[in-house]
Order: structure tokens, then C-alpha cells, then sequence
């Protein structure tokens, strides 16, 4: 009686953390101080809604959730089951406060775009960040407050699943994604009902998982760790992300989710990231096996001192946090400062003030007509025309298309990994449209051929009978949708031998190939390329479906994708990426058996039309720190027809006080550049940003001595005097 008198009292005083108009970080006192120890620990787990994932929640999703609980991941798009749990939360808990609904909106919600690998070859950051706006709004409008998004892993071995999620192998281009998806999500004002919080993951090393093996070891070198790996991430801090999540990998002994130096002393000291760090699922549960920690207890206490504000899935902190701070093993402070990160980032989020979504009809949130064209032009911008002999492409002049092979049909497998609410049922094939785009103009005829996977050729006949009374044969192949993704490592990144052997009798016919890709990683292409007149990989293009490559088909779309990620000639290569160290006897270590350059560099793509490049110009060759610099290059549109051209800027360090990569990129700038035309390329450089390198603690260091600045097969020289 003497608590619910009190209760009631307390309530009818107003609250000054429920009052909108006071400055968050008083909020946060004021509620701080109200909270007891258990409402604290409860704001620290993330347990899941709308999958059975938590012991108690199937059977009635709404009653099973604690009303005091932080964060609930949410597989759904229906607003009305988060607005009932938030009710709960809002109405049955002593204070009130809001949950913070989670899901991994990857690439889209409803509205799929090409998968993050994809994004990255339109080197179109703008339009990244549109289409990244347009997954928030459909998000949150769906009652969804923050995703699990971006991943920023640098990854170099294609044989991990995971890089079809990601922005590639570079560094550089990482970081550039990691700002454009950090503002399409977040937006300019988080609290505002169209945007969500970003989260960067998987803080850190997770794409160097050794030999590809997803969730297994790494092994980062602190030299690497600051070269390669932390500035994506410095980047999306930088940019405002507030969240981050930490990895299942360890590095060099010290998981992801147990090293206070990143995230405590780098992340949280020297970046001033002031929004909170989620574990990922289950990777605290997991310090046991990764063996640093004897008990679930003990897990607990090393990722929380390390600076993992949330669990996400361990049952850790919920059963223990409470216990661990009594025992006085975890102060009241680091307690008190983790909650108060949590409920900055709901605060920010406009949680308090707004808690429940907005009733909506589907389309009011989903494909919105800007929506689609977003994607279509992002699919269309993502394909990569890595070969193209004696102009096979476009197909013009062709009266049969033969369209053969699995992915011929496929709508599933187009949508990519991590899918989101994506439906497959949407997604027109590359043979419808196909159809659609040659009405009236040719005819298109479709073959299985074969499977994706296993021995039966009974297709194969068909197949070659449709190709021999075709003038071309557009021949789709790749990878299904779940093989690529999390725990979807392949050993070897060839296609499976059907698909091969499929390719290898219909050469027989002597009809052109155009060989069309769809995957989740690049491929080892070694026994296609020769016998394909043409290849394109289209990734994985999400809804616009098979449409934008069947426009680079026909010529109606020019295409101008390059690559982010190293095509290796063979798997056993691997790691194989553009920005290698200077070696010893760099040209003497060779394979014996197969060549030692990749099939397609990073960087490559081709369009219809043809770009020369004139020389470089530099404003000055001799610098002091502190000076400027600007470097140019003319390009000219010497094709007949318009096009759109990526140029690439890249630095090289010869001779330093440690070996330096063969080349870095810094800098790329897209431009369209009519027939004839001549369009001047300009990088600004800043010396101390571009030209310096970081020791093992990320501190820069600008070197005096020569640089060469070098696009495509030019190169010049300046020099940094003292
Ligand atoms: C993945 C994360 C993801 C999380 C939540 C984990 O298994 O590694 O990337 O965000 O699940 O679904």
C-alpha cells in the first residue's frame, strides 16, 4: 500500500526527464537518479520480439517481454505489435521509459537495394546515402528506431560470406560508405520520424576472420589494425553514428567483445563517441569458448569493463550485471555511464516524447515511387561490365536471345542476404525482363540448362537446342542467396562445376556468350573468362530485379560499375587485393602453376563509350607541410555515345621509415561526360591527411621525401621538403 500510494504521488509530480523541453543530458540526471539497480541492468539487454529467441516470448510476445527491458530486436514490418509492447514498457513499468526497437536493415527494408558489396562498385556515395534514407524511413515508419547498420569490415578474402555485406576491400572507400549510410539513416535530426540509428559493425577485425571462416580468430597486427582496419570506423564516429557493435573475432588473442582498447580507450576517450556499443548476438556468451572467460559471469564482467554498454542475446547482463556491481567488481559509475549512454541515444532518438509509431498503410511506407527509382538507378549504377570483346555488348543488332541458365528465373536469390522484409514474389527475373525490354525487337527464349548446384545435365540438351537457333546466348549464372552472408564461408569462390561444364558445352555451338553474373562475393572466373565474349556482374540487385541489367543489355543503360573488391584469378590467391606492400623481389614471386595478378583488378569496369585520359598536373612538386596541393587530370569522352566515368586517386610512398603499400586509394569523383566532351578531374589534396601514415597507436606521421600521385597508368611526382 505505503509503494503505490508513493507511486502515485511520484507520478503526479511531473517528471523533469518527461518534460521535452529540458536539454537531454539533464533528462538523463533526473531519471538517472530515480532508477533502481535492477532498472538499470534491465536497460543494458537487448532480447528479441516476433522470433522465438528469448526463453519466454512465443507463446504471447506481448505478456513474455519484461515491461522494464532496454531494447528488443524486432523481426517485423507491422508497427501495431512494437506499439503493444511499447505500451507496456511505457504504461507497466515504474518509469516508464521506452524500448529501443532494433533490426538489420542491411541494404533496405522493403524496398531491397543491390547488396552493400554492390553499392560500393557505383563509387555513388550520394546516392548510397538517398538510398539509405529511404530504408529509414521505411524502417521506422515500420516501427523499427535503429538498425544494425553499417557493416564496415574491411574484408579481403572472398571466401568469407560476409563480404557480400560490406563496402569492399579498401580502406578508404569503407570509410567514404560508412559517412554516406551513416547520414541516409541517421539524417540531420534523429528524433525526426523518417530517420534511425546507425550502428557500425562488428567493431573490429571481423573481415580478417582467418581463412574466411566466419565467427574464427584474427590476426591483426596493431600496425594493420590502424592502417586498415579502425578508419572506417573513426569515420562513422565522426559522422555521428550512435552505435556500435563489437565483434565475435578476436584479435591476436582479444575478442572483439572483451578489448578495452578499442572500445573503451580508443572508441570512448580518444573519439569522444558519446552513444553506446551493443554486443553482437551472443558474442559475450561467447567469451567462454573463445576461452577468456571461465562462466557466463565472468563474461559479463570482461565485456562490460571493456566497454559493451548492451547484450545482445547472452542472457549475461540481465543475470549477472547486478550481482557483479554488489559484489563491487563493476562500479557504480561505469554502471551509471553505460544507462546513461543508452538513454542518450533514446532520448536523441525522440523516444520519450514519441514513443509509438504511427499508424500507416503499406503504401505510405513501402516503395514510394522515389524509393524504386533509387534503387533502380543504384542496381543499375552497382553493375560491373568486366569484359567486353569486339563490342559484344549491347545486343543490338539480334533478332533471338537465348537466356539459359539458373539464375535465368530466379527471384529469390536476386535479393541478397539480409534481406530485410524484402519479397521475392516482387522481383521481375532477368528473363521477364528481358522479354519486356526486346519487345517488339527480338525474340527471347529461356533454358534452364542446369541447377545451381549438383550433377543432373538432363537441361543441357535443351539448353543447346534453344542456343543453336539463337544468335546470342545470355547465359545467368552465380551464387544462390544464402551463400553468401553470415556463416555462408565457401572454400573455393568458383562457381559450382555444373554451372561451369553448362557454360563449357554451349561454347560449343560457337554463338556468342554473354556471361551474367549474380553473387554475394567476386568469383574465380579463370575457365569462363575465355570462353564468354562478354561478362557483367549485377551482385545481387535487390527489387529492381533482373530490369537495370537488362537495360545494360539492350544499351539503354551505359554501364559504369567498377570494382571494389579484387576479382582473383584463382582462389588460391587469396588474400589478393590491389593495396599490397612494396616487396622484396616483387617481380620474382610468382605461382608456378597459374599467374599471379587477379583476373579483374580493383577498380575495373568498362563502359559503351571510351574515356582518355590526358596527362597529370600538379599545382606544385615541391611542398612544405601545411601547403596545399592540387592535382588535375583531363578525361575525354572519345566514344560515341555519353557516359560516366570513375576516376581513381591513388597515393604511393616509395621509400619511408616502414614499407608502404604499392599504392593507396585516396579519393574518386564520378562525373557524366557527354559525347566529345572534356571533363577536368580535380583531387585537393591535404598533405597531412593524404600523404601521412599511422604507427600502431594511430598516430600520423607526414614524412619528407617524394610521393607519386597516380591515376590509371599516369604518375607523378612531388616532393615534401622540410
Ligand atoms: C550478426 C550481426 C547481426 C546480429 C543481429 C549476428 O549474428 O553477426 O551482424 O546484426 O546477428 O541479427
Amino acid at each position: 500500500v505505503l509503494t503505490s500510494t508513493l507511486f502515485s504521488s511520484y507520478k503526479q509530480e511531473k517528471p523533469l526527464y518527461k518534460d521535452a523541453k529540458q536539454p537531454i543530458e539533464k533528462r538523463i540526471d533526473d531519471l538517472l537518479a530515480r532508477m533502481n539497480l535492477q532498472e538499470k541492468v534491465m536497460q543494458l539487454n537487448q532480447y528479441t520480439l516476433g522470433r522465438n529467441d528469448n526463453a519466454n516470448n512465443m507463446a504471447d510476445p506481448v505478456n513474455g517481454i519484461p515491461a522494464e527491458i532496454g531494447s528488443l530486436i524486432y523481426f517485423g514490418s507491422n508497427a501495431d505489435l512494437r506499439n503493444k509492447v511499447q505500451k507496456k514498457a511505457m504504461e507497466q513499468s515504474r518509469l516508464g521509459i521506452p524500448i529501443i526497437f532494433g533490426y538489420d536493415v542491411i541494404h533496405g527494408f522493403r524496398t531491397i537495394y543491390p547488396i552493400s558489396l554492390g553499392q560500393a562498385c557505383s563509387w555513388n556515395p550520394a546516392l548510397v546515402e538517398k538510398a539509405c534514407g529511404v530504408a529509414a524511413q521505411e524502417a521506422r515508419m515500420s516501427g523499427i528506431d535503429w538498425t544494425f547498420s553499417p557493416m564496415i569490415d574491411v574484408a579481403r578474402d572472398g571466401r568469407w560470406g560476409r563480404v557480400a555485406e560490406g563496402y569492399g576491400e579498401d580502406t578508404y572507400t569503407n570509410a567514404i560508405f560508412t559517412v554516406a549510410s551513416v547520414k541516409g539513416y541517421q539524417g540531420k535530426d534523429l528524433s525526426s520520424d523518417k530517420n534511425v540509428a546507425a550502428c557500425l559493425k562488428h567493431y573490429i577485425g571481423y573481415g580478417a576472420s582467418e581463412a574466411g571462416r566466419d565467427y574464427v580468430y584474427s590476426e591483426i597486427s596493431n600496425q594493420t589494425l590502424w592502417d586498415t582496419y579502425m578508419a572506417p570506423y573513426e569515420a562513422g564516429v565522426k559522422a555521428g553514428a550512435v552505435t556500435l557493435m563489437s565483434s565475435f573475432n578476436d584479435i591476436s588473442g582479444t575478442p572483439g567483445s572483451a578489448n578495452h582498447y578499442t572500445l573503451t580507450e580508443v572508441l570512448k576517450k580518444r573519439w569522444k563517441h558519446d552513444g553506446f556499443v551493443v554486443s553482437d548476438w551472443g558474442s559475450i556468451e561467447q567469451l567462454r569458448p573463445q576461452g577468456v572467460a571461465a562462466n557466463k559471469k565472468e563474461a559479463a564482467l570482461k565485456a562490460f569493463t571493456a566497454g559493451v554498454e548492451m547484450d545482445m542475446m547472452n542472457r549475461a547482463y540481465d543475470n549477472y550485471l547486478a550481482e557483479l556491481v554488489k559484489e563491487g567488481k563493476v562500479s557504480e559509475d561505469l554502471l551509471n555511464d553505460a544507462v546513461r549512454r543508452v538513454l542518450r541515444v533514446k532520448f536523441r532518438l525522440g523516444l520519450f516524447d514519441r514513443p509509438y509509431t504511427p499508424t500507416t498503410t503499406e503504401n505510405q511506407r513501402f516503395y514510394r515511387p522515389e524509393s524504386l527509382k533509387i534503387a533502380e538507378q543504384l542496381a543499375e549504377e552497382s553493375i560491373v561490365l568486366l569484359k567486353n570483346k569486339d563490342k559484344a555488348l549491347p545486343l543490338n543488332n539480334v533478332s533471338k536471345i537465348a537466356v539459359i541458365g539458373p539464375m535465368a528465373k530466379s527471384q529469390w536469390n536476386l535479393l541478397g542476404s539480409w534481406a530485410a522484409q524484402g519479397k521475392s514474389d516482387e522481383i521481375i527475373t532477368i528473363s521477364d525482363a528481358l522479354q519486356a525490354e526486346y519487345k517488339g525487337k527480338a525474340e527471347v527464349n529461356y533454358a534452364l540448362g542446369a541447377d545451381f548446384d549438383g550433377k543432373d545435365k538432363k537441361g543441357f540438351e535443351e539448353a543447346k537446342a534453344l542456343a543453336a537457333k539463337s544468335d546470342v546466348i545470355v547465359l545467368c549464372l552465380g551464387e544462390k542467396k544464402d551463400w553468401s552472408g553470415e556463416n555462408a564461408s565457401r572454400s573455393t569462390i568458383a562457381l559450382p562445376q555444373i554451372q561451369e561444364e553448362l557454360a563449357i558445352e554451349l561454347k560449343k555451338l560457337g554463338k556468342p556468350i554473354i556471361l551474367v553474373l549474380s553473387s554475394g562475393r567476386p568469383l574465380e572466373l579463370n575457365r569462363l573468362e575465355p570462353i564468354s565474349d562478354a561478362i557483367l556482374t549485377m551482385w545481387q540487385p535487390g527489387t529492381p530485379g533482373g530490369r537495370p541489367l537488362s537495360g545494360v543489355l539492350s544499351g539503354r543503360v551505359n554501364p559504369s560499375g567498377k570494382l571494389a573488391m579484387t576479382f582473383p584469378f584463382s582462389t588460391g590467391q587469396i588474400p589478393i587485393y590491389y593495396n599490397y606492400r612494396q616487396s622484396a623481389r616483387p617481380h620474382q614471386g610468382k605461382y608456378q602453376d597459374i599467374q599471379s595478378t587477379p583476373l579483374y583488378e580493383f577498380a575495373h569496369g568498362l563502359s559503351y563509350t571510351t574515356f582518355e585520359y590526358g596527362d597529370l598536373k600538379v599545382s606544385s612538386t615541391k611542398l612544405k607541410r601545411g601547403e596545399k596541393l592540387t592535382v588535375e587530370i583531363p578525361v575525354k569522352n572519345v566514344g560515341d555515345r555519353e557516359g560516366v566515368e570513375t576516376v581513381h586517386w591513388f597515393i604511393q610512398d616509395p621509400v619511408s621509415t616502414i614499407s608502404r603499400p604499392i599504392k593507396e586509394l585516396k579519393y574518386f569523383e564520378k562525373q557524366l561526360l557527354k559525347k566529345g566532351e572534356t571533363k577536368t578531374y580535380k583531387f585537393e589534396l591535404d598533405l597531412e591527411r593524404d600523404l601521412s601514415f599511422v604507427d600502431g597507436d594511430g598516430k600520423r606521421f607526414l614524412e619528407a621525401g617524394d610521393y607519386n600521385i597516380i591515376v590509371k597508368n599516369k604518375k607523378i611526382k612531388i616532393e615534401i621538403v622540410d
